[in-house]
């Protein structure tokens, strides 16, 4: 088995099996017949540290650029006004950022917020980790460079999709290649305990269901906050920590990915046409379990220019621009990624209900 990505152990459970998948970001051109490579995905959850994480890493990083959705850069500036309320961002203090390779930035939110970048390498007031961290093979490691950033005195907040949301609604798709962790909050307090940091306090926001942003700091101060105390509770009673808790997320993909075929079958039988709205990656891992190709879905639009002319891995289906939406007008729209729904919605009104029906992948 696995040594953990976070505190070495082997012991521990595999507790989701997506079997094999195409790397999740390597768009093939479209007159690319494939056979695209495929690795196993799959979830293991630490039996020491509680860290669930990616077991297999297939090394590749090819990555055209995603486009921001609005949902991502409103909660970026949510979370740098609750940072700015609880003094971590002033004017003239120190930043540091190890942002996410999908972008959403916050840099720019930071700096009109009168902040200074930091010098490359240098100690910082606030190092800003925002789903960054996940993106790390080797979790100890990548841990410590962050703790070391910071400036006596200083925090290092820690953004992440949180495990207890991916559990509580099944969001099974949200494992794919390249997401090396899956944090609850128990986890990633362990792993910042590795690099001597301590919790304080945390927010919760919305995005992805639930994403939580943790304080954490060298110096002990009071310990966590009685919102971190609860979450933490909370998120133990959930079962973070406990295989069972993740069956429910194997069902769902069975579930999830017969129901979606279903329906699709059902549109294609009446000579419907659907078409697949954002390339994400989660569509690449849904698609591909579900066993759905060009017959049930030909065509997939992204307003990314990097992956318009090109194909889903692993399967035949093209990626076109937003125009194709227009010129074909489609019986149903499969949305792939839940939180773009209300700005696509409003970007194509003449797609609206009831001449269009809006599918959830
Ligand atoms: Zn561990």
């Amino acid at each position: 088995m696995p040594a953990c990505r976070a505190c070495g152990s082997r012991a521990g459970w595999l507790v989701l099996d997506l079997g094999a998948q195409p790397p999740c970001d390597l768009f093939p051109p479209a007159g690319e017949p494939g056979p695209d490579p495929v690795f196993p995905l799959r979830m293991w959850l630490c039996g020491e540290c509680a860290l669930a994480q990616l077991v297999e890493d297939p090394g590749t990083r090819e990555e055209p650029a995603g486009v921001e959705p609005r949902a991502l850069t409103e909660q970026a500036a949510d979370a740098v006004r609750r940072l700015r309320e609880a003094g971590l961002v002033r004017p003239g203090a120190t930043v540091a950022e190890y942002g996410s390779p999908h972008g959403g930035s916050w840099l720019g939110l930071l700096r009109a917020e009168g902040m200074r970048d930091a010098e490359p390498g240098a100690q910082a007031d606030l190092v800003v980790d925002g789903f960054g961290l996940m993106h790390e093979a080797r979790q100890r490691e990548a841990m410590a460079a962050r703790a070391s950033r910071v400036a006596p005195g200083g925090a290092l907040v820690m953004q992440y999709h949180s495990l207890a949301s991916i559990l509580a609604q099944r969001q099974w798709n949200a494992l794919r290649h390249g997401h090396f962790a899956y944090y609850s909050t128990p986890a990633a307090i362990a792993l910042a305990a590795s690099a001597g940091l301590h919790p304080g306090r945390s927010w919760t926001f919305p995005l992805y269901g639930g994403t939580v942003l943790l304080e954490l700091r060298p110096e002990p101060g009071t310990g966590p906050d009685p919102a971190t105390t609860a979450l933490l509770r909370a998120e133990e009673a959930a079962g973070v920590r406990r295989a069972g808790a993740f069956a429910p997320l194997a069902r769902e993909v069975a579930e999830g990915t017969a129901r979606l075929k279903t329906r699709l079958e059902a549109f294609a039988a009446a000579g419907k046409r659907v078409t697949g709205y954002g390339a994400a990656s989660r569509a690449v891992v849904l698609l591909q379990a579900a066993g759905i190709g060009t017959g049930l879905l030909p065509e997939i639009v992204d307003i990314s220019r990097a992956k318009q002319g090109r194909r889903m891995p692993g399967s035949a289906i093209p990626v076109s621009g937003p125009g194709a939406l227009r010129e074909r007008k489609p019986d149903a729209v499969l949305l792939f990624v839940p939180d773009l729904a209300d700005e696509v919605r409003e970007a194509f009104p003449e797609l609206a209900e009831p001449a269009c029906e809006w599918l959830l992948g």
